[in-house]
């Protein structure tokens, strides 16, 4: 976990909210729940996020994106071009038409949706 104040006032102190902390019969501490708390910066009072957590979860979201595009124009099926994955524009080698990596991967998702409720059979 890697805290950061939102109004970036570079604070390294933190207050857990709605951190329950677990005691047990002599009310000796065993365990400090953080897993569902909302962090607040201890000097501004800003909300504070969790970076890591962030950068992790704009990975899984790069990792899940499909890996081919359809050409927008002839529906070829092609593999993002290994040299240059990020590439913005894009030739169809069938057709040579022009078209973004978005184009592209918007065409995609659009076939994934579901075509039936398979119940009415
Ligand atoms: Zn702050
Ligand atoms: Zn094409």
């Amino acid at each position: 976990m890697v805290l950061q104040c939102i109004n970036g006032c570079g604070s390294d102190r933190f207050e857990a909210l709605n951190a329950p902390v677990f005691v047990d019969s002599a009310g000796n501490l065993v365990q400090l729940d953080t897993s569902r708390a909302t962090y607040v910066c201890a000097v501004c009072g800003g909300v504070a996020l969790d970076v890591a957590a962030a950068a992790r979860e704009m990975q899984q979201r790069e990792s899940i994106e499909p890996q081919t595009l359809i050409c927008p124009a002839c529906g070829t099926e092609m593999m993002l071009p290994e040299d240059d994955p990020l590439a913005e524009l894009l030739e169809c080698p069938v057709c040579s038409q022009h078209f973004s990596s978005d184009e592209g991967r918007q065409r995609l998702l659009g076939d994934v949706r579901p075509t039936g409720d398979p119940d009415l059979n």
